[in-house]
């Protein structure tokens, strides 16, 4: 302890003068802390802490000082006997001596070092208690001081800033509470957050998005357009670009971006604008739910066994073809083939129905092989398949026919080390421009197919006109 702090402590006109240093220095701190740290500083203390009700009714204690003080030394000592025992009324309590031993526990470095001390109830502007100011120091106070005082008007004085700053810190805290609580939120929400400002310049990239782009958000910000990087097409990024400010914000929408490692995914979109102006991307990644929904879709399309369109989908194919070619302003060749497989009952009862089974499915491959990619094979019954021929005409489907019955002669389906060789009739139908009519259609290769069955199996008609 030096001596002007000892003149400070216990001379009266030092005290005075040292309070008016203080004032004005103290309307500059903003925080408690701070502020303890100027009055310790300036009045020469080596300990100073309030005790403080903040309006939730909850304890704030702020120490500043050479000595560590916890919170629990405080309040046990607020609650002390010695403390009750005192009239209801005091405004202040001061030690010439050994405050420490009243604060501390005798382990405490300050239990012997800290002498005299100066204890002033705070009040709010009301007159009601909030709360409780210590400063203590190291040497004793050699009379009843002026210094008490002086500590006396400092705090009415500052107990309104004292509240007041308790609340903004309280407030302060529960803002921080709020922005950390959002952090997380952004972090790890299994939601794309993203927003890049008028430079195109990423400035918000959450976990989420660098685990579904790939990309981290300085790798990013290397490019000087980072759209550029998922939307490699320059006319999307301009759709892209577009859209931020003529879709409804609401809305979600579909984009198909690129990650890093090149795949195509499949986004749902929204914007949402910011009070700042700038606006919030929020995705949600639906590339494996797309992926999902597309083999489902493609599933209800598919014969189970032999992986051809089922009967819906052939004819739904069908259907859609012969509505294309009505569009057409000339003829194209587009003919139909209907197969049936021969004495097929037979294979079944001869060699079981499992053969059977693999039967339907070695026919299937071996027409599958042959024919050009624009056809379409579907199974419309148990042993009956229609092949659609855009482009081609009866003499090609005959073509393919021969071609079929010697694949399956020369790839016989082998069981064991037997060869079944499959025989099959067909019926084909050149399609008539501006034919609409499925069912007419169908009727005529059923008839052709039919005729082929009558005269000897084996062999493929072509219709002529039956109605
Ligand atoms: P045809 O030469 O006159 O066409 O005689 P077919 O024996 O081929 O014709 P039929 O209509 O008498 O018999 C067809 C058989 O096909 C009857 C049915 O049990 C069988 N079948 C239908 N679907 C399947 C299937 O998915 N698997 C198997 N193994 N057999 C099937
Ligand atoms: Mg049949
Ligand atoms: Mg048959």
């Amino acid at each position: 302890m030096n001596d002007r702090c000892r003149e400070v402590v216990n001379d009266s006109v030092q005290a005075l003068h040292a309070l008016a240093k203080l004032m004005p220095l103290l309307t500059s701190q903003s925080s408690l802390a701070g502020m303890l740290e100027t009055i310790n500083r300036t009045l020469g203390s080596t300990l100073a802490w309030i005790s403080m009700d903040d309006d939730a009714g909850m304890q704030r204690v702020i120490c500043a000082g050479n000595l560590s003080c916890h919170s629990f030394d405080i309040t046990h000592f607020l609650a002390s006997t010695l403390l009750q025992r005192q009239h209801r009324s005091w405004r202040s309590i001061y030690w010439k001596e050994n405050v420490g031993k009243v604060l501390f526990t005798p382990s405490h470095p300050g239990y012997q070092h800290l002498q005299g001390g100066v204890l002033c109830k705070l009040a709010d502007r009301e007159g009601k208690g909030n709360g409780y100011f210590l400063l203590g120091f190291s040497q004793r106070l050699l009379s009843m001081p002026t210094l008490k005082h002086v500590i006396v008007v400092l705090m009415e004085k500052l107990s309104d800033r004292f509240a007041e700053i308790v609340a903004r810190e309280r407030t302060a805290a529960e803002m921080q509470r709020v922005v950390t609580h959002y952090k997380i939120l952004f972090e790890r929400a299994p939601v794309l957050m993203s927003s890049f400002d008028r430079q195109n310049r990423c400035v918000l990239w959450n976990a989420e998005c660098e685990k579904v782009f790939g990309w981290r958000m300085a790798e990013i910000n290397t490019h000087a357009d980072p759209l550029a990087l998922f939307c490699p097409d320059q006319e999307e990024r301009r759709c892209v670009r577009g859209s931020l400010n003529a879709l409804p914000l609401n809305d979600m929408y579909e984009w198909h971006p690129r990650r890093k490692d090149g795949a195509t995914l499949t986004i749902l979109w929204s914007n949402v604008p910011l009070p700042d102006g700038s606006i919030l991307n929020i995705g949600l990644d639906i590339t494996e739910r797309k992926k999902a929904e597309q083999q489902l879709a493609v599933r209800a399309m598919t014969d189970d066994l032999t992986g051809c369109l089922n009967r819906s989908a052939i004819l739904q194919r069908l259907t859609a073809a012969l509505e294309s070619e009505r569009r057409q302003d000339r003829a194209h060749p587009f003919c139909v083939l209907m197969f049936d497989l021969d004495y097929f009952k037979q294979i079944n009862d001869g060699w079981g129905h499992q053969v059977g089974d693999r039967a339907l499915v070695h026919f299937c491959d071996c027409l599958r092989e042959i024919s050009p990619a624009s056809s379409s094979l579907g199974r419309v019954g148990g042993e009956e398949f229609l092949l659609l021929l855009p482009g081609a005409t009866s003499a090609a489907a005959l073509t393919l026919c021969t071609a079929l019955r010697e694949a399956l002669r020369t790839s016989p389906l082998q069981i064991g080390d037997k060869a079944l060789i499959l025989a099959f009739s067909a019926g084909v139908v050149d399609v008539r421009f501006g034919q609409r009519d499925v069912s007419l259609l169908l009727t005529q290769a059923d008839r052709a197919l039919y005729d082929a069955k009558r005269t000897g199996r084996g062999k493929t008609v072509v219709a002529v006109d039956y109605l």
